[in-house]
């Protein structure tokens, strides 16, 4: 037994059991230095030119992912905006994508005013649904599918395996943004992903202070050499300060997500059956319509976040007037965007994507922390006892 044959927790704990090899340290270094040695022959024997290329304080952080990914080789990027956005630019102008509906809402935006632009095809269907998939793909041009399950701000589920089938088949490639997942629920490339995306910004490092994206593919491809070759010239790259503070916070994920699954199924399950609530979105729910594929590709949970939709009353049939109340009234709940991190976050979701959002009026999105359930619950009891 070892660090890279033990079990994921293990391997995060302890990320990967480095040791530093100059000081013997237990916790490495950060490494700030822009640039290297060149040895007097004219070599660079390292393989450290320049620290835009790569920089030693990444190497543990995308060891780390890599190792609880299951997959061949990380990178760390300045954003979870920068890592997706990478993959895309990857493409030639004139291919053709698919991405879901229900989606991120800044990279479903870059899709459809930027990267279209640009010469790509972009076509939004419903991800959830595979003959969907089947129906507009197209063998040959369409080159990307792109998925993210469970999705915002819906938590819509999409048959990894099932698309993947459908997508290989037509000679295209697939990326999960498995932010919401995580590796602890979740691992894309063993149902057959290309390539994994996390908001790393999330509950990779789970303290809501840092900003960093991750890419993670399964095996060394063509694709993944132009994503390489993206970061290094356009230079979305993260500080070596974050990129410590990733391995830092992803020491704690385990822990972190579980006790997040735990909280977020216990409030789904007291608001589901509230007469203030008109309906509970969460993935661990028996009722919910992706909860029989969850169960099949999650394991451990059904992650932390979830949506509730208030009801609305007369006047305000649409309940947007007593959700964004209720998300006023809270007093433990920040309101604020964003999810992954110890603090639980509320956010009135459609004040925050305007036209065009899929989310409903009165759609309340939680992003459940690592506090005691009943106080949550009882926080967010009060606040709609207001209404
Ligand atoms: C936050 C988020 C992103 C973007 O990440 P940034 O680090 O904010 O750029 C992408 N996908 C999902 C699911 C997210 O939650």
């Amino acid at each position: 037994m070892n660090e890279t044959n033990a079990k994921p927790a293990t391997i995060a704990a302890q990320a990967l059991g480095w040791i530093d090899g100059e000081t013997r340290s237990i916790v490495a270094p950060i490494h700030t230095s822009t640039t290297y040695i060149r040895d007097p022959d004219n070599q660079y024997r390292t393989g450290r030119i320049y620290a835009r290329d790569n920089n030693p304080t990444f190497d543990q952080a995308e060891a780390v992912l890599t190792a609880l990914e299951g997959g061949h080789a990380s990178l760390l990027f300045a954003s979870g905006m920068a890592a997706a956005t990478a993959v895309f630019q990857a493409l030639a102008p004139g291919d053709h994508v698919l991405a879901p509906k229900v989606m991120y809402w800044s990279l479903r935006n870059w899709l459809m005013n930027f990267a279209t632009h640009w010469g790509l095809q972009v076509e939004f269907l419903d991800m959830a649904d595979p003959d969907a998939v089947q129906r507009a793909i197209r063998p040959g041009a369409t080159k990307l599918v792109w998925i993210e399950t469970p999705a915002n701000p819906l938590w819509t589920i999409t048959d990894i395996a099932a698309t993947c089938a459908i997508a290989h088949a037509a000679g295209a490639a697939v990326a999960v943004d498995s932010t919401v997942a995580t590796p602890v629920l979740s691992r894309p490339l063993a149902l057959g992903a290309d390539i994994v995306m996390h908001a790393a910004t999330k509950y990779l490092n789970g303290h809501s202070d840092v900003i960093a994206g991750t890419l993670t593919t399964r095996e060394a491809s063509p694709l993944w050499a132009r994503i390489k070759t993206i970061r290094a010239q356009l230079g979305g790259i993260l500080g070596p300060f974050e990129a410590w503070l990733l391995t830092r916070g992803m020491r704690t994920l385990f822990v972190r997500v579980r006790a997040s699954c735990a909280g977020a199924q216990a409030i789904a399950e007291h608001f589901a059956r509230h007469p203030a609530i008109e309906e509970v979105l969460y993935p661990g729910l028996p009722g919910f319509a992706g909860h029989a594929v969850a169960q099949r590709q999650m394991t451990g949970g059904f992650g932390g976040m979830l949506s509730i939709r208030v009801r609305g009353g007369a006047g305000d049939e649409s309940g947007e007037r007593p959700a964004i109340a209720t998300a006023a009234g809270v007093a433990l709940w920040k309101r604020a965007t964003s999810l992954g991190g110890v603090e639980s976050l509320i956010e009135h979701r459609a004040s925050i994507e305007g036209p065009g959002t899929p989310a409903p009026a009165n759609l309340l999105r939680l992003s459940v922390g690592i506090e005691d359930p009943g106080d949550l619950i009882a926080d967010l009891e009060q606040a709609l006892a207001k209404q």
